[in-house]
């Protein structure tokens, strides 16, 4: 058989937040790609359901690949500590983390709870934080690893009613850059993809004019598909993209163009 470009059989993955939109379109991305896929989040049952459907996108001639369900609450840094372990375990290695998962907590500054800030800083940035030390010393002994996480358009371009959320993801671009220099020697790569505007249940709480002023301003003029984010992430899983480091892939129909 002909070599296909991104082929990643043969490599373990774990995607944190593989229930949600957008997780699950990286998941199917990745295990379509050959990818052996831990799916994480923390409602068991949504899990152990999705992992079942993610053998139909599992190639023909890897129908034995086992892809496997871990549930974590990412707000509880214990459980978060035994995320990279138990991925360990299950899959044997693990190649390539997937930072994908993340909650709103939307508020005016002035009104911001103090609740609201630490639930957003600590789901979406410092459990982050946690799966990537932890992630880090295996990849290095293996000499080969990828990181990747989803920030969002507004880390680069800030929100209204967004400060813990354009906070927590605007450090995640900044802890990734400094990752990827501290252990780019050792073959892994740490990057970013930040989505624009997604059709998942994060953004279905806006309203129809709300969706319609977006649009307005997204050159493309449609909000993005979790398909859209997957294909990145299999992107820079690659092998192919093994001298992209540091780096953030904007996936935003034009709505922001990044230099
Ligand atoms: P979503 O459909 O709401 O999914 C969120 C995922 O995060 C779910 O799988 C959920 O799993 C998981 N999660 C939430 N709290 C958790 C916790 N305490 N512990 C473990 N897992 C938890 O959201 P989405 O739109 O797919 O967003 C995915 C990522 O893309 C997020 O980082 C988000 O910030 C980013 N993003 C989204 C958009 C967009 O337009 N949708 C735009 C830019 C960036 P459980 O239900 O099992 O807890």
């Amino acid at each position: 058989m002909e070599p296909r470009m991104f082929d990643l059989s043969g490599m373990n993955a774990l995607v944190t937040g593989a229930s949600g939109g957008i997780g699950s379109a990286i998941a199917r991305a990745l295990a379509s790609q050959g990818a052996r896929v831990a799916v994480s989040g923390s409602n068991a049952e949504k899990l152990r359901i999705f992992r079942d459907e993610l053998d139909e996108h599992t190639p023909q001639h890897l129908q034995q690949v086992d892809h496997v369900a871990i549930a974590c609450d990412l707000s509880k840094g214990e459980e978060v500590e035994k995320l990279i372990p138990a991925a360990l375990d299950t899959l044997g290695s693990l190649d390539v983390l997937v930072n994908n998962a993340g909650i709103t907590r939307d508020n005016l500054a002035m009104r911001m709870k103090d609740e609201e800030w630490d639930a957003v800083i600590r789901i979406n940035l410092e459990a982050a934080f946690r799966l990537m030390r932890a992630a880090t010393k295996p990849m290095m002994k293996a000499r080969f690893g990828r990181i990747i996480t989803i920030t969002s358009v507004v880390g680069a371009t800030g929100n209204p009613g967004q400060m813990n959320y354009a906070a927590a993801k605007g450090g995640l671009t900044a802890m990734s850059k400094s990752l990827a220099q501290e252990i780019a020697s050792r073959g892994i790569t740490v990057n970013c993809v930040a989505p624009g505007f997604i059709r998942t249940a994060m953004t279905e709480v806006l309203g129809d004019d709300q969706k319609a002023a977006l649009n307005a301003r997204i050159p493309m003029g449609r909000m993005g598909e979790g398909e859209d984010i997957g294909a990145a992430v299999a992107y820079l899983a690659s092998r192919e993209a093994g001298y992209v480091t540091g780096q953030t892939l904007h996936v935003n129909g034009g709505m922001a163009m990044m230099s």
